[in-house]
């Protein structure tokens, strides 16, 4: 009898490992999929979250191979992870850094498009958009456990070190960092790019359908899968996360935020934020409590957000109406919504304390 218990026992557990083995591969990342009423029987959805690039990720894909795609997908985001986190030891971004003003790194193809485009960026910001802002993220700290207000002299003598021109392209992917204590911080574009990745993907794949959002960075692949509009909602910077201000309409679009409420200290009653100016070495203060970017390309809208944080109203509004594409919605203290005239009838605001100035 003790052996046939034993016997028992055993089936028992085996029973249990394939069943937890089963469902670790039916979940490689939290993932879910199901099948979807459509006039397509074949299209499933898959849905899958991860912690990545310091936010959480969430990825929906609509089509008849939704499993294999988000794998991918998932896969994708944490190879960019990879190469772009300036905290992963062995990313490029950390290699590029230890050895600034040191020698040149070479790195992966993508790290070296990224780093083109930030150029293109800060020229068309006029270096209010800087690569190099890591030694001045570094000395404030926002968000990490030594934040901190640090002194007038500390921060002159850290401006000095922030200076994207200084980034030097060399042949066969190599870059070089110019100086000693410089350091790439790609926290304003990496996001917005690895959504342009993914979404370039998708569409060689054919894929149905599919929403990216990345800790409020959100991209839509085509329309739903029942042919209507994505309804993309802009976040409320004063009240609560997870309530909206409006909500954008569309299709192949990117909607990217870039606002002082989540990574933040308050000393004096001064709040002191993440997003900094590279001119003043102190955080932005031109009014704007949250910039949202409206554009196809999701790196020109979380670039952009970033940089019209810091130029205030009236230069953000130049920038953007000389660009295709690039339709902006800026949140001011007193209350005021600015808005791209473009964006009449594709934006509906769901609060009334604010007054809209379409321009
Ligand atoms: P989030 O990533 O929080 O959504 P943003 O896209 O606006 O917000 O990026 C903010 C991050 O960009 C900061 O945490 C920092 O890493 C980096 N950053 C801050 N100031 C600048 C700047 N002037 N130019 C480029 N990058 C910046
Ligand atoms: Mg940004």
């Amino acid at each position: 009898m003790n052996y046939k218990r034993f016997l028992f026992a055993i089936l028992i557990l085996l029973i249990i490992i394939s069943g937890i083995y089963f469902i670790g591969r039916e979940n490689p990342n939290n993932s879910v999929s199901s099948p979807e009423p459509s006039n397509n029987s074949e299209v499933t959805k898959s849905e899958g979250s991860e912690f990545l690039m310091d936010t959480l990720v969430r990825v929906r894909i609509h089509d008849e191979n939704s499993e294999q795609v988000l794998d991918e997908v998932l896969n994708k985001l944490s190879y960019l992870e990879d190469i772009f986190s300036k905290t992963i030891e062995d990313s490029d971004i950390n290699k590029i850094n230890l050895n600034a003003g040191v020698k040149p790194v070479k790195v992966n193809e993508e790290t070296y498009k990224l780093l083109e485009e930030t150029n293109k960026f800060a020229k068309i910001t006029d270096g209010v958009f800087d690569p190099t802002i890591g030694p001045l993220v570094s000395l404030w700290g926002i968000g990490t456990e030594d934040e901190q207000l640090p002194s007038e002299k500390k921060i002159k003598e850290t401006i000095e070190r922030v200076e994207y021109k200084k980034i030097e392209f060399q042949e066969n992917n190599k870059i070089f960092l110019a100086e000693k204590d410089m350091s790439i911080d790609l926290g304003a574009i990496a996001k917005g790019y690895a959504a342009d990745y993914v979404i370039s993907y998708l569409n060689e794949k054919d894929v149905d359908s599919a929403f990216i959002n990345m800790g409020g960075n959100v991209s839509v692949h085509r329309d739903k899968v029942d042919g209507s509009l994505w309804n993309i909602g802009i976040q409320d910077p004063v009240r609560n996360r997870g309530n909206i201000i409006a909500a954008v309409e569309g299709e192949d679009i990117s909607v990217v935020t870039s606002g002082n409420y989540e990574r933040f200290f308050i000393e004096d009653g001064v709040r002191y934020h993440h997003i900094i100016n590279p001119e003043t070495g102190y955080p932005a203060r031109k009014g704007i409590i949250s910039s949202t970017v409206i554009s196809n390309n999701s790196s020109y809208a979380d670039a952009l957000s970033t940089s019209f944080y810091i130029l205030g109203v009236e230069k953000s509004f130049e920038i953007a109406q000389e660009m295709e594409d690039v339709n902006i919605v800026l949140l001011t203290k007193d209350d005021k919504a600015y808005v791209s005239e473009e964006l009449k009838g594709q934006i509906t605001f769901t609060v009334d304390d604010l007054e809209i100035i379409y321009r």
